[in-house]
């Protein structure tokens, strides 16, 4: 049996940056994931740094506090991790779109975040690659930044290592030690580790592993897809998404209450494009709502993604695709990740579900290491509590 102060279950984003945290407040961690290290959502991910997408009731200031922690990342960490700055625009498309998308800004310039609607006719200013025939506007926010994703996660993990992380690859854990109510170490097919803490950072499985602790949390995924196409001599000048993101996933029901993935629903993709330092550009997203946790790319998802962009950007028309892929993203029907201690369950913490992940990351693994450390945290966790009430989307 392997013992340690700390077990961080799950090694995307949010596992890396938790475990390295712990091990740079000297407790002995390890970290232990079912597939390689990102095997999960964190491998399908463009690495934008994003505050567009923030849910404004409760989460604006948690994103915020997560923006600033990149200035000294890069120095803290002891590597470079392609941090660029980069703006964002989402692309409106009809009128409830627009208005909603207006009633965003009073609570963004409230927090000190600079956004502003642009009408169609400006867009060429700010992305010249854009057909501006095929928006009504968009929603333009000039300070938003992008990192190199691999960079980012194996920096955290390299870091961690150097401050004696222990990292187990392969590792599926399949249940939990309990005694008098707290937690005390898990089950995997390799054998037990003990522990003081579990941080669960499970990203869309963390609902299996719920259940394993007797809970049922409703945490929901899409199945996201994207493409990659080879270097080009274009340049975008932005993070481009689309305001339809915002809208409510509404997916079918068999009368069992499973989801029905409907021929319309794997067709269907929203705006979503970037680039990567090099040239690459990454042409999304395909996000159909299903229970199923697999990670297969599809031909109607790949092929919806490439008609959707060759509408919003004829100029990219004719590059080449060298990949495709899709990974199981999560969330929340009112927009909140779980984040937090457990009740019932001592020594237990959640961190997964999160709306934008990567700019959260560092936050949330200095929110979990302080917790660990002094059983509480400066940020206000209450609205993120994994025990609250929700419902789930299917
Ligand atoms: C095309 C696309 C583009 C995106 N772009 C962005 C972007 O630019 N910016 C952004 O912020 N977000 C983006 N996202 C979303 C982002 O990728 C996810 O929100 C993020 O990766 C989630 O990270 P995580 O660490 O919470 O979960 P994950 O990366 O999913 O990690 C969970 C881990 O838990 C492991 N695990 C599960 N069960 C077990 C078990 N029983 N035992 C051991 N290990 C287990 C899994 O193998 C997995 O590695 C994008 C998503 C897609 C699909």
């Amino acid at each position: 049996m392997l013992n340690y102060d700390a077990l961080v279950i799950g090694a995307g984003y949010i596992g890396c940056a938790v475990a390295h945290d712990l091990s740079e407040a000297g407790l002995r961690t390890a970290l232990l994931d079912r597939g390689p290290v990102a095997a999960g959502a964190s491998r399908a991910n463009y690495g934008n740094v994003q505050v567009q997408d923030a849910e404004l009731e409760h989460s604006l200031s948690m994103i915020m506090a997560g923006f600033e922690r990149f200035a000294n990342l890069e120095a803290r960490l002891g590597r470079d991790v392609g941090l660029r700055k980069l703006g964002s625009l989402l692309l409106i498309e009809n009128e409830a779109q627009w208005r909603r998308m207006e009633a965003r800004l009073p609570a963004l310039h409230a927090a000190g975040v600079e956004a502003e609607l642009i009408p169609a006719k400006y867009l060429p200013e700010v992305e010249p690659l854009l057909d501006p025939a095929s928006a009504l506007g968009a929603c333009y926010h000039p300070h938003e930044a992008q990192v190199n994703p691999f960079a980012l996660i194996w920096a955290y993990v390299a870091a961690g290592q150097e401050k004696g992380l222990d990292v187990h690859h392969g590792v599926e854990v399949t249940g939990f030690e309990m005694r008098g109510g707290r937690v005390k170490g898990v089950r995997t097919h390799q054998g037990t580790f003990s522990c003081d803490m579990v941080a669960l950072c499970t990203g869309a499985w963390t609902p299996q592993l719920a259940r394993l602790l007797g809970r049922e949390w409703a945490i929901s995924h899409v199945r996201g897809q994207a493409i990659v196409t080879e270097r080009s001599h274009l340049r975008l000048q932005n993070h481009v998404a689309s305001a339809a993101f915002f809208e409510e996933a509404q997916p079918t029901l068999s009368s069992s209450g499973r989801i029905v993935e409907t021929e319309a629903a794997s067709e269907k993709a929203i705006l979503a494009i970037s680039q990567t330092a090099e040239g690459h550009f990454l042409l999304g997203e395909a996000a159909l709502v299903t229970d199923r946790l697999d990670s297969t790319a599809t031909i109607a998802g790949q092929s919806a993604i490439a008609r959707l962009v060759e509408r919003h950007f004829p100029a990219v028309r004719g590059l080449r695709v060298l990949r495709g892929w899709a990974a199981p993203v999560a969330y929340t029907d009112d927009e909140l990740p779980f984040f937090g201690p457990v009740d019932g369950i001592e020594r237990l913490f959640v961190a997964a579900a999160f709306k934008s992940t990567v700019i959260v990351t560092p936050l949330v693994g200095e929110t979990v290491a302080q917790w660990a450390l002094d059983g509480r945290t400066d940020l206000d966790l209450t609205p993120f509590s994994p025990d609250r009430s929700l419902r789930h989307v299917h």
